[in-house]
């Protein structure tokens, strides 16, 4: 290290170069997400699917490095420079790769310059495609029947244009072969291979977007490959696979069996609450892009509540309602700042639906009623039957309420209603989510818990043709709003988010009916 490094050295940061999985979000490696959970700068690039983007931390600074239609990409040089001059501000920095980052990755070369600069770096290993991308074709890359050993090659040719593949020596170990970025050589790989003696009825398959809801699974046997490919239409990003595991691919398929596979679901829910809903999604097999277009913001000094919790703990309330789990939220944070859940012991609770009632449940409180319908207008309904003369009632919830409720709980007799705006709803836009790309694509619908959910989407994305979003929707108020804009619009049956996946699935079957 030179001398004049030194100063600077003293509050360098790191760089952590970590594979992020070949697609499927959930193929991160729990370190992996720890550490990008913790960076400070995130550099990643087209491998890195929409999905990952809801792992980034919020305020991180996220720099795209990839390819992407009409912009420049950046140089390998340049890349480095970056890793390097962020390392050297004091950043964590964390380098995403798509798959393994020593795998084609180029990993080894981002990480030179920063050997010569003394910045500490750690590798965080990925899931690459050129196994997952196979196993979820139903190809196991090795098979004791049929191999003993697999090699992984690429198919990307030398700046000379040269393809510098010694296919002869590949033909000879028997092994299975997987090529990455090979789609654009295919023809040069079959016949390499052809000519060195492999046999042409040799099972090949090429596994397009694996992982993801578009992966196709196109087999052929070897001397079939390039006509299976153009036929097939089939696109990078591909592995191609050679060798008798490959005639697996159909007995070992897997994913069918998954009610959602092939479907991806855009999850427009703020971001604290669209985990759960994701995560239902992805054990059903979809595809899951987090696109929060709403945020909730908790309305800060807010005396009106104080002194609310106040009257709660001299116990003027009977009942206190909430309407929804970003409400329970907000509330109880509140309330756990001068006291506990027992100040509701003398005060009844009501939920306006289960997911409300779940958050309250994470408090150590069953709520005492929840309305036969989960919607403002039942609630308020069902609830003022239960009051008495001379009842408070609390509802601390979003500043742009439901009045609905509040109508109906007047028309019990002699009642004191303190709804106090506890939080606002704003509407935030995710700049990397290319929304009208993502849903012109057959398969991709976005799913929307609220009305102001709706309103989110078209504000964050108002230049697209919003009749071309497929929408299923959680209540009546939802689905009207998404039809004033034009939507296609499906209802899930009831005000769960498992009657919203179950509604999925119908939609997704619909169109694919209409599609055949
Ligand atoms: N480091 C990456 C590979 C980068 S090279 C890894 O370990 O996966 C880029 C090539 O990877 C692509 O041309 C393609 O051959 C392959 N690839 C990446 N993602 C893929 C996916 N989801 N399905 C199929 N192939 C993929």
């Amino acid at each position: 290290m030179s001398d004049n490094n030194i100063c600077v050295n003293t509050n360098k940061g790191k760089v952590w170069l970590v594979g992020a999985g070949p697609g499927e979000v959930s193929l991160i490696t729990l370190k992996g997400r720890e550490v990008l959970a913790d960076a400070d700068v995130v550099v990643y690039d087209a491998l890195v699917r929409g999905g990952m983007m809801s792992l980034l931390p919020e305020d991180a600074e996220l720099i795209y490095v990839g390819k992407r239609a009409g912009n420049h990409t950046m140089k390998q040089e340049e890349i480095n420079a970056l890793l390097l001059e962020k390392a050297l501000e004091g950043k964590k920095v964390v380098r995403l790769k798509g798959g393994d980052p020593f795998l084609f990755g180029r990993g080894g070369e981002e990480l030179e310059l920063l050997v010569q600069n003394g910045i500490d770096f750690e590798i965080v290993p990925g899931v690459t495609s050129a196994f997952a991308a196979p196993a979820y074709a139903g190809i196991p890359v090795t098979h004791r029947d049929f191999c003993r050993g697999v090699s992984v090659i690429t198919g990307h040719r030398r700046s000379n244009g040269f393809l510098d593949v010694n296919f002869k020596a590949l033909a000879e170990t028997g092994n299975t072969l997987v090529f990455l970025m090979g789609m654009s050589t295919i023809d040069i790989i079959m016949n390499g291979l052809l000519d060195a003696g492999m046999a042409g009825d040799t099972p090949a398959a090429i596994v397009e977007k694996g992982t993801t809801s578009s992966q196709r699974v196109l087999t052929a046997d070897l001397a079939h490959l390039k006509e299976t490919a153009e036929t097939g239409h089939a696109e990078a990003p591909a592995v191609i696979v050679i060798g008798a595991v490959a005639g697996l691919a159909d007995r070992l398929e897997w994913r069918g069996s998954l009610p959602l596979n092939g479907v991806r679901a855009v999850v427009t829910r703020p971001r604290e609450l669209s985990s759960g809903l994701a995560s239902m999604l992805r054990k059903r097999g979809a595809e899951v892009i987090e696109v929060p277009v709403i945020a909730i913001e908790s309305i800060k000094e807010n005396d009106i509540l104080k002194n609310a919790i106040g009257k709660l703990k001299k116990g003027c309330y009977k009942w206190v309602v909430l309407t929804s789990p970003s409400g329970v939220r907000v509330f109880f944070d509140e309330l756990m700042k001068t006291a506990d859940a027992r100040t509701l012991a003398g005060c009844r609770v009501a939920a306006i639906g289960k997911g409300t009632g779940a958050e309250l449940a994470k408090r150590g409180i069953h709520a005492d009623m929840l309305p036969s319908r989960y919607d403002g207008r039942t609630l308020g309904e069902e609830l003022s039957r239960l009051l008495e003369p001379g009842d408070h009632v609390l509802i601390p919830r979003a500043s742009i309420g439901n009045k609905a409720l509040n109508e109906e709980l007047s028309k019990a007799k002699d009642i004191t209603i303190d709804d106090i705006a506890t939080y606002d709803t704003v509407y935030s836009a995710e700049t990397w989510f290319d929304a009208a790309k993502e849903l012109a694509d057959p398969h991709t619908f976005a799913l929307f818990t609220s009305a102001s959910g709706v309103r989110g989407f078209v504000s964050a994305y108002p230049d697209m043709d919003h009749s071309a979003v497929k929408a299923v929707c959680i209540g009546a108020m939802t689905a009207a709003e998404a039809e004033k804009h034009g939507m296609r619009v499906w209802i899930s049956e009831e005000a769960a988010l498992t009657s919203l996946a179950d509604r999925l699935m119908q939609a997704a079957e619909e169109l694919a009916g209409s599609e055949g």
